[in-house]
């Protein structure tokens, strides 16, 4: 697995997480927040939502959020648990691998590892992913 380099960029997404995260943060919820990176250099951010049923992960409300603003290249996306462990930064979930993969094949993903942030990118994370042949 290639380790990419870390940019302030990143650190500022890191920092973007955190902050959407410890904002609407819920004692009695599992709460996660992630940060997606553009190529335009905007950053979107959401945290996840839970029903009895199902809720969708932090990763794909902040994706939709800037899909929503019409951006298409993702670049770098992160995620961090709430709570009062210090918002470690933790992976995407297999649904999440594959969602990033599918709208980004080229995003990267930022990582903790070992307490230190690591960035790879996303087909590292989900190889021979899931892929629409038809679509090439
Ligand atoms: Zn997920």
């Amino acid at each position: 697995m290639k380790y990419l380099e870390i940019t302030e960029k990143d650190r500022l997404l890191v920092q973007a997480a955190i902050e959407v995260v410890a904002k609407h943060y819920r004692e009695e919820r599992h709460t996660v927040g992630a940060a997606v990176l553009c190529a335009s250099g905007k950053i979107f951010t959401g945290v996840n939502v839970e029903s009895v049923g199902y809720g969708p992960c932090a990763e794909p409300i902040a994706i939709g959020a800037a899909v929503s603003h019409g951006e298409i290249e993702l670049t770098v996306v992160v995620a961090v648990q709430g709570g009062t462990a210090g918002f470690p930064v933790i992976p995407p979930c297999g649904n999440c691998r594959q969602l990033v993969w599918d709208y980004a094949p080229e995003a990267a993903v930022l990582l903790d590892k070992d307490g230190d942030l690591i960035k790879v990118g996303i087909a590292d994370l989900l190889p021979m992913a899931y892929r629409n042949f038809y679509d090439n």
